[in-house]
């Protein structure tokens, strides 16, 4: 009998310390987010979409030199390389990617390629937002990472297409 009663006593002593814990939990400031009616935060280190970085002068960082997609082990990156030229300057280098996709299907979001570029021309924006029902809307082009030109910055030179018949 006396082992049965200090067995409910300590249930009960258990579920006043756990519902003591809820009480004073209950008074301290939320700490989750309120996602999607709050803004989402997150750690300046967090891998999110990646971004295509701009110079100063409002060029692209991108060179084409191939290293970001060689470092990737989920072979997620496509790049078509073409020359700068006098009349034609996308990039501060020789070449620039005429095309630069990632196949957000198959990357794993390790940061290799970041960490392989020399010229600092990919890194990690915080865009999570990026789920599909088709995966093939998940190959995202190079336009869609670009980032804007600079204020104030020269822009580079992007000829005017020539309409036919002209
Ligand atoms: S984050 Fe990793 S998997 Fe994704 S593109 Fe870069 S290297 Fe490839
Ligand atoms: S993003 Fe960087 S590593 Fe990749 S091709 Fe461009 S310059 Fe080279």
């Amino acid at each position: 009998m006396a082992s049965k009663i200090q067995e409910i006593l300590g249930s009960a002593a258990a579920i006043a310390k756990g519902m003591g814990i809820t009480f004073k939990e209950m008074l301290q400031p939320t700490i989750t987010e309120d996602y999607p009616d709050g803004p989402a935060l997150f750690q300046e280190r967090y891998r999110g979409a990646h971004q295509l970085q701009r110079d100063d002068n409002g060029m692209e960082k991108c060179v084409a030199c191939f290293l970001c997609a060689a470092a990737c082990p989920a072979e997620c990156i496509y790049i078509e390389a073409a020359e700068n030229t006098d009349k034609l300057r996308i990039s501060g280098g020789e070449r620039y990617a005429s095309v630069y996709n990632i196949d957000y299907s198959r990357c794993i979001f390790c940061g290799y390629c970041v960490e392989a570029c020399p010229t600092d021309a990919i890194t990690h924006g915080h865009g999570f937002e990026i789920a599909a029902y088709n995966t093939s809307t998940l190959i995202i082009r190079k336009e869609q990472m670009l980032v804007k030109i600079p204020e104030g910055a020269t822009p580079p030179a992007i000829p005017v297409p020539v309409a036919a018949g002209h």
